[in-house]
């Protein structure tokens, strides 16, 4: 499936944020959004309605949540981070550096190269922090 949705690397990390905070019994807020990505409650606020403008994100009584389509860009996300730092750290780079560098590259990178690679690398279980990575 093509994604035609750009997002920018702080609405990226937005997503993340609340996409990893999912399994939590307490959905975050937007004063816990901005103290987590370290910005001001009003640039935080501007970073929500873009997600919400996008479709990716829903408000419910304050609390932040993914829509359907934001679950789905959340798993494309992490699975791209997840090939992109085995592929790095697999060909030397420092896992820490592999894991911030994927930051960069794993909202942007499609799904067709995200593909390629994980099959160049034996379609590995895990990443190197051991999280699973899903095939989508
Ligand atoms: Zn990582």
């Amino acid at each position: 499936m093509s994604n035609t949705i750009t997002l920018t690397r702080k609405e990226r990390d937005c997503l993340v944020l609340i996409g990893d905070n999912a399994a939590s019994d307490f959905p975050l807020r937007l004063v816990e959004v901005a103290n987590s990505l370290g910005i001001k409650s009003p640039t935080a606020l501007n970073l929500v309605k873009r997600l919400v403008s996008k479709g990716m994100l829903l408000r419910e009584h304050g609390m932040l949540v993914l829509s359907a389509e934001g679950k789905e860009e959340y798993g494309r996300i992490i699975e791209s981070h997840r090939v992109i730092e085995t592929m790095m750290t697999r060909n030397g780079v420092d896992l820490a550096d592999a894991c911030r560098l994927s930051c960069n590259l794993d909202f942007i990178i499609d799904e067709t190269a995200v593909n390629s690679i994980f099959n160049q690398l034996g379609k590995p279980k895990s990443c190197p922090h051991g999280k699973k990575i899903e095939v989508i």
